[in-house]
């Protein structure tokens, strides 16, 4: 075997590992981000859909983790995913592999996050790890079923903050737009003969 082959080889693989690696991180990092602050808490704000789909009390995990046929929560579930799915055409040239484990992490997180349905309660060192690394846990995930602005990042605790604040901001939005049509609308009325 040729010598310089070894470390050629060695170094191959660990580029094929770090790209790997990248593309999982990117893909749940960007598809949380963009399905946090361009769907989730914007659905909270001014659509009902998500709230009545997947905030309704007393539902089945089967329900709560998308695995039932049920197109309304397929529908949910899927709106949810596309942020993950748009950058799948570019991690996939950094690398196929990478790109399909962050899928299959992305789509065991889903379910694993609603096993509180389930009564199943997260072992303590599994905890003491998602904290280390910013997971979403069931426990955490299950605040926010309960109380819908609490607990964003569907997988990303860190995101959190940023969307609570983005949450204010939606609801001032709304509020400023209903006065201005409200007040639009009464001077029309006053100013009608
Ligand atoms: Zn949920
Ligand atoms: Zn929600």
């Amino acid at each position: 075997m040729d010598n310089l082959g070894i470390p050629e080889i060695f170094v191959d693989i660990l580029l094929g590992a770090l790209k790997g690696g990248l593309a999982t991180i990117l893909l749940l990092l960007l598809g949380d981000f963009v399905s946090t602050f361009a769907y989730h808490v914007p659905e909270h704000v001014f659509g009902h859909f998500h709230c009545i789909v997947h905030h309704g009390k007393n539902r089945s995990f089967i329900h709560y983790a998308v695995l039932t046929r049920n197109p309304l929560v397929v529908l949910d579930g899927f709106l949810g995913a596309v942020p993950y799915f748009i950058f799948i055409p570019w991690l996939w040239q950094l690398s196929p592999g990478g790109t399909l484990l962050g899928l299959a992490f992305g789509e065991f997180h889903v379910v694993w996050r609603h096993v509180t349905a389930l009564g199943w309660v997260t072992p303590q060192g599994v905890q003491w790890l998602c904290e280390r690394l910013w997971l979403t846990t069931p426990e955490r995930h299950w605040v926010h079923h309960e109380n819908g602005n609490l607990a964003y990042g569907d997988i990303f605790t860190f995101y959190d903050q940023p969307a609570k604040r983005w949450l204010r901001w939606l609801r001032l939005v709304k509020r400023s737009y209903r006065q201005w049509r409200l007040s639009a609308s009464s001077s029309v009325v006053s100013h009608s003969p």
